[in-house]
């Protein structure tokens, strides 16, 4: 049985970022990965045979210069000289069956009042659409707000927390302000999972975790290890279910977190066959799509690459190739050969009210072992996820400086367990 001071499970920005801190204070870190590949949301699909060199993001596209968090942990590792800004190129909006200007849309009559509807306005306890809503306007907020939002989170902005959807960070000015990296943003994961120190295991998903005596046991499909502290970094809804038997107090909190899935098909047109202008996304209003989020930001010589994020369920598969070739404006249907791809997404559906439930959580997991990180805390964003786990790290490690002062690897003595279900 393999045992090391921090076991990780999931190998997206979560748990990397999180192996990186442990890594970094000398911990022995193993992390767990059900996929054959990181990254988790972190997903630049990479071609091969004749498009070979030319890739698609069917999860994030991009990171910030007030990413610091992330920064941070690139400039330790060197790898801020990677970076690779985006092409300025706009986004517009898809909307009654063609491409629109996004200023064509708004009603400036409505946003002159803005300034003053934000006067003393509070945006904790309100929805997206009240917050926002409120501000710009019923009229803007449908035709243009609602739907941009929406883009962003990959699922309906409307209930969304207004307070976790944007969170001012400063900037650094020295890095680009919109990133991605050659390779994509999946080339970030494998960055950080190179810090020395962490070491991933590929094809492991873990089953069921208990505690006994001073160790945790986290069993896979191929076997046990045992661990000193636990992180779970996998999406809201895997976390629950795997806490569930041994920590029910923990997962009951977690429960009433919902997920929404989006259904992503990422497309590889030659540049020859396409009109539509240069943008680096369509946001869909009243479309079967949430966003079509395009790779002319990072252009290639022969190829345009297109990532639909589709609403769940509305649409199969040859609804989904109509419907790509009608917004793409391909002449005549998309071949059935076409270098098309895809992939499920899941994000939580955060809800008013979650940061009370996200401190009830963190006030469980305070004086134990058990640690978790992810993007149903204050936010979906990567630096949400990273900034999470920083701080979950510096709670880890004063737990285990607290039971053994000089040595942080080594000690035995027990912390405060969660009580077993009956
Ligand atoms: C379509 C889309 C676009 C986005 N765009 C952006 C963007 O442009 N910029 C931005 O900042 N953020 C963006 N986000 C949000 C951001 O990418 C995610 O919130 C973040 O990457 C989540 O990271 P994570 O590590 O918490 O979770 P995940 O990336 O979901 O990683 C969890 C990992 O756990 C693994 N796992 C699950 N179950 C098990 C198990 N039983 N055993 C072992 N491993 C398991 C999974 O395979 C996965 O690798 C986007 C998200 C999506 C879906």
């Amino acid at each position: 049985m393999a045992d090391s001071d921090l076991l990780i499970i999931g190998a997206g920005i979560s748990g990397l970022s999180m192996a990186h801190y442990a890594a970094a204070a000398g911990w022995s870190v193993q992390i767990l990965e059900k996929e054959h590949r990181i990254g988790g949301c972190l997903h630049s699909h990479r071609f091969t045979g004749s498009l070979d060199g030319f890739w698609l993001e069917l999860g994030a596209h991009s990171a910030f210069n007030s990413y610091s968090h992330l920064l941070a942990i690139l400039e330790s590792l060197h790898a801020l000289e990677r970076l690779r800004p985006r092409a300025k190129v706009g986004f517009r909006l898809f909307a009654d069956g063609a491409v629109r200007r996004i200023p064509t849309q708004l009603s400036f009559s409505e946003l002159l009042l803005a300034p003053f509807r934000l006067l003393g306005l509070i945006k904790t306890g309100r929805s997206v659409a009240e917050y926002y809503g409120h501000i710009v306007g019923p009229r803007n907020y449908a035709a243009v707000f609602g739907p941009a939002f929406s883009a962003v989170i990959c699922q309906s902005a409307d209930e969304f927390p207004a307070d976790a959807l944007f969170n001012p960070r400063p900037r650094r000015k020295e890095v680009p302000r919109g990133f991605t990296l050659p390779g994509g943003v999946q080339t970030l994961a494998e960055i950080v999972a190179g810090s020395s120190g962490v070491r991933v295991a590929l094809g492991q998903t873990v089953t069921d975790i208990q505690h006994q005596g001073e160790r945790f046991v986290v069993r896979t499909d191929s076997g046990d290890y045992t661990t000193r502290a636990l992180c779970l970094a996998t999406p809201v809804a895997v976390t629950t279910q795997l806490l569930r038997p041994e920590f029910p107090e923990v997962a009951e909190p977690l429960m009433e977190v919902k997920t929404a899935t989006v259904e992503t098909v990422g497309v590889a047109i030659p540049k020859s066959r396409l009109t539509l202008p240069l943008v680096a996304g369509l946001i869909g209003r009243n479309e079967p799509f949430l966003s079509v989020v395009s790779r002319d930001t990072v252009p290639d010589p022969s190829y345009r690459g297109f990532t639909f994020h589709f609403r769940p369920g509305r649409l199969d598969e040859a609804g989904k190739r109509d419907c790509i070739a009608r917004v793409l404006g391909v002449p005549g249907d998309l071949p059935a050969s076409m270098n098309m791809i895809e992939k499920l997404n899941q994000l939580p559906a955060l809800r008013v009210g979650h940061g009370e439930r996200a401190q009830a959580i963190d006030g469980l997991l305070a004086g134990s072992r058990l640690a978790l990180t992810g993007n149903y805390f204050t936010g979906i964003a990567i630096e949400d996820c990273v900034a999470r786990s920083r701080q979950e790290f510096a709670r880890l490690q004063h737990e285990l400086e607290r039971i053994c002062p000089p040595c942080v690897k080594g000690g035995t003595q027990n912390l405060r367990w969660f009580k077993k279900k009956a």
